[in-house]
């Protein structure tokens, strides 16, 4: 046994340690059995150092004894969900919580996670509500729908608008439309959990009208389209209009549904953005119903938006299931607001925050990359070579997939021997272990952070953990 060290004599009693200013600080702040907990396991750890004759005695001394146990705590204590730095030049990355609220929307929320909300109370009769009143006008005038529901998120809402409408009865797809989304969100799956019978038609590449029309038959519950969202078919490729899909389907008294997955309420190639179909264009070409995402190119909460028919969203809101995956009140509170952005399209680009992001000017990225260089390269030391370097970013979350946005930011290269992959791998892990994570992506052994979705109020902030980050 090393003189040096401590014996397990010398290690404080636990009761004797909690009367300690330090303690009753600790346990002030995180309750009395998490305190008990943390500091018998770490006296339990002591005893065994000292048994080994490896625990100098400076260690025991009280304030030491009560940092280390704090640090343990706050360990524990620290947020599981916290913010983080998309430098991914994703901007609707779904991993990471997809659209960022406008300033209107966060005051709603927090209105709502504070007071009593008149969220089923109808304030001019005084009579119970219902929660989808609070949004159905706004989402009306915005599409040009006849009604309109929400729920919990763009899957609960194809799974409900099947259940409610084609259960036990079939609904024709083309084979070109058999998505999956990604997180197990695969439209065979749906259909087969909403009761509804699949009838693929057509080819992967070419579906044509006679192929609609050949499969129509008694047991036939509706015609849906589904958008490809997250991947393109290029070459000899066939696939039909809504307005010809909704015709076949009218004409043999059945709905037309599309879902649009992203789904856009403006035409964004307006500012320069790939030109996407807009709710109302589809509900214009003859979709009798038509769902989309609330927190993709929507810019809001995490939702799903069924918009259409009144007599089809009635039916809807009938269904048992609506009531299993309705929204809560602070999904309304957000929403509401972002919608009313929408009122006035032409600021649209100031307003919501998705939209300012994707319309940033290269310049802009490109202004910030150079401010942040020197900074970077600074943090990293010369193990690695940093550079300002254009780039694209792409809007994510299933919307146009092959369209790319330039963007600018910073790229990272090892230098010198060694496995590059190594290196930037164990970097990644560094960024990802500063107070607020910074995420980049690797791609051919350069580590790409792109400054996109660096906001300018946020790059101070930025700039000053890099002189923390962890070795
Ligand atoms: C994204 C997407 C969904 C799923 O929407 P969530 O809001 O993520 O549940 C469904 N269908 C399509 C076509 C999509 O793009």
């Amino acid at each position: 046994m090393s003189a040096a060290s401590a014996r397990p004599g010398d290690i404080p009693a636990l009761d004797r340690l909690l009367q300690q200013a330090e303690y009753l600080a600790l346990a002030q702040t995180y309750g009395h059995s998490q305190l008990v907990a943390a500091l018998r396991a770490q006296l339990q750890g002591l005893r065994e150092r000292a048994l080994a004759g490896a625990l100098p005695p400076a260690e025991l001394a009280v304030a030491q004894l009560a940092a280390a146990t704090g640090a343990q705590l706050a360990r524990r204590n620290a947020p599981r969900l916290t913010a983080v730095y998309n430098l991914t030049g994703t901007v609707l990355h779904t991993n990471l919580g997809r659209a960022l609220l406008p300033e209107a929307a966060i005051a709603s929320v927090l209105r709502a996670l504070s007071a009593p909300a008149n969220l089923e109370f109808d304030l001019d009769t005084g009579a119970r509500g219902d929660r989808d009143d609070l949004i159905e006008d706004l989402l009306c005038e915005l599409t040009g729908a006849e009604a309109a529901t929400v729920v919990n998120n763009n899957a609960a809402a194809v799974l409900l608008m099947l259940n409610a409408l084609a259960d036990r009865r079939e609904v024709i797809v083309s084979r070109g439309e058999l998505v999956e989304i990604g997180g197990a969100f695969r439209i065979p799956d749906i259909m087969k959990r909403a009761g509804a019978r699949l009838l693929e038609i057509g080819t992967t590449n070419r579906t044509h009208a006679a192929d609609y029309e050949n499969a129509i038959g008694p047991r036939t519950a509706m015609l849906m389209k589904v958008h490809c969202s997250n991947y393109a078919i290029s070459g000899f490729t066939k696939s039909v209009p809504v307005a010809e899909v909704a015709a076949m389907a009218h004409a043999h008294g059945l709905p037309a549904t599309v879902d649009l997955g992203s789904g856009t309420l403006v035409d964004l190639a307006q500012w320069g953005l790939p030109k996407e179909d807009t709710v109302r264009e589809t509900l214009q070409a003859g979709a009798d119903l038509v769902t989309f995402s609330g927190d993709k190119l929507l810019g809001g909460p995490q939702a799903g938006l069924l918009v259409g028919r009144a007599d089809l969203i009635r039916k809807i809101k009938k269904n048992p299931l609506k009531r299993a995956l309705r929204v809560g009140k602070l999904t309304l509170a957000a929403l509401e607001p972002v919608l009313a952005l929408y009122r006035a399209p032409e600021h649209l680009p100031e307003r919501l925050t998705t939209l300012r992001l994707l319309t940033r000017a290269q310049a802009d990225m490109q202004a910030q990359a150079e401010r942040l260089c020197g900074p970077l390269q600074q943090a990293l030391g010369e193990a690695f070579q940093v550079r300002v370097q254009a780039m694209f970013s792409q809007i994510g979350s299933g919307a146009l997939p092959v369209d790319q946005l330039p963007s600018c930011g910073l790229t990272v290269r090892h230098q010198g021997a060694g496995r590059a992959g190594r290196h930037l791998q164990a970097l990644q892990a560094r960024l990802r272990g500063l107070p607020r994570p910074v995420i980049g992506r690797v791609a051919d052994d350069v580590l790409w952070l792109d400054l996109r979705c660096l906001q300018p109020q946020e790059e101070t902030d930025f700039a000053a953990q890099l002189a923390a980050l962890p070795a």
